[in-house]
């Protein structure tokens, strides 16, 4: 029997299926603390990895769409309206 539960990444909502017992999360995605919240990231939000010091752009503009923001954020010009 396979028991595989739904993973969701925190930034651009794609969803997986993994069977935890095999692995904590899903093969190339982690858990970023970013600011002070951690947010579990797709392999492909997950990229810079989970212990990266800035947040890229790429990521402020995928939180931006969401209504999420950070102060590493605003560097970038990306800042709530
Ligand atoms: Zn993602």
């Amino acid at each position: 029997m396979v028991n595989k539960i739904k993973y969701q990444c925190g930034a651009c909502d794609t969803v997986t299926l993994h069977d935890p017992s095999k692995r904590h999360i899903p093969f190339g995605w982690c858990n970023r603390n970013i600011e002070g919240t951690v947010y579990l990231l797709c392999d492909s939000c997950g990229i810079d990895g989970p212990n990266a010091s800035d947040v890229s752009p790429i990521l402020c503009e995928k939180f931006a769409s969401k209504g999420v923001f950070f102060d590493g954020c605003k560097r970038w010009g990306i800042e709530p309206k």
